[in-house]
């Protein structure tokens, strides 16, 4: 039997408010299993998400200046409390190739800019010596923009919290290519559970952008032995990049 759609109504029998159908039918749609629409702010009473609206007046943000002024002082998670300064990401905002990684790092904080730190030289050199590519011509960014205490995992919480921004940023630039840095970029891009060590090197698609994950350069400081693997990746990416001209 079909699901009835149900519409809030007056003793009267009518609808509760000019909007009541459309909760109605929000309700009905999510109850089906569709977890995400284009719609107006009365669809958002039945707890769906609005695509490109996570938060009221984002969907009109149209360049990477007013979603920096946008983000403001955010204090939209508890990551504000520790932060010196937020980490928005740096780079050319017409960039054919972003880097996606975590979370800034306390040389970050401190900076307000993404890589900076050791971890962020051996990126430089990824990029630089590896890619054979300006720092400054790619675009580099993280999941969260605000530094988790005592480098810590970012928590879903948090993570659920900031990533209307880095979606909003990727919108923005819209680049032919993404490099996800470890497993916090992978996963929460590609919507997956998989382990990072499955998942590197493996081409997959963002929202219609090609997307390969490798290493995070902070594992490979600790790991260095597997920056054979991320070597490899790199080629794979720079394959595709290279002939993509
Ligand atoms: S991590 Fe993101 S959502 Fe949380 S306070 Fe910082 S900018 Fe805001």
């Amino acid at each position: 039997m079909g699901r009835e759609m149900r519409v809030k109504k007056t003793a009267a029998g009518q609808p509760a408010s000019p909007a009541a159908p459309l909760a109605g039918y929000a309700e009905y749609l999510r109850d089906a299993g569709v977890m995400e629409i284009w719609g107006p702010e009365s669809f958002r009473w039945a707890g769906m998400k609005q695509r490109g609206e996570a938060y009221p007046g984002l969907g009109d943000v149209h360049t990477l200046d007013a979603l920096r002024d946008f983000i403001g002082d955010c204090k939209r998670c508890k990551l504000c409390n520790g932060r010196t300064n937020i980490v928005f990401g740096a780079g050319n905002p017409d960039a054919k190739l972003v880097f996606v990684g975590e979370g800034p790092g306390r040389d970050e904080d401190i900076k307000g800019e993404p890589f900076v730190g050791r971890a962020g030289q051996l990126l430089t050199d990824i990029i630089e010596k590896g890619m054979k590519l300006e720092r400054s011509g790619v675009y580099i960014a993280n999941v969260v923009k605000c530094r988790p205490p005592e480098n810590r995992n970012p928590e879903e919480g948090e993570i659920a919290a900031c990533e209307p921004f880095l979606k909003k940023q990727l919108q923005l630039i819209a680049p032919k290519f993404i490099c996800t840095l470890g497993k916090f970029a992978t996963q929460t891009l590609l919507k997956t559970k998989e382990p990072i060590s499955l998942l590197r090197g493996n081409w997959r698609e963002y929202e219609g952008i090609r997307l390969i994950p490798t290493f995070h350069p902070a594992y490979l400081l600790r790991n260095p032995g597997d920056k054979k693997l991320v070597w490899a990746d790199v080629q794979k990416l720079m394959a595709e990049y290279n002939g993509e001209d």
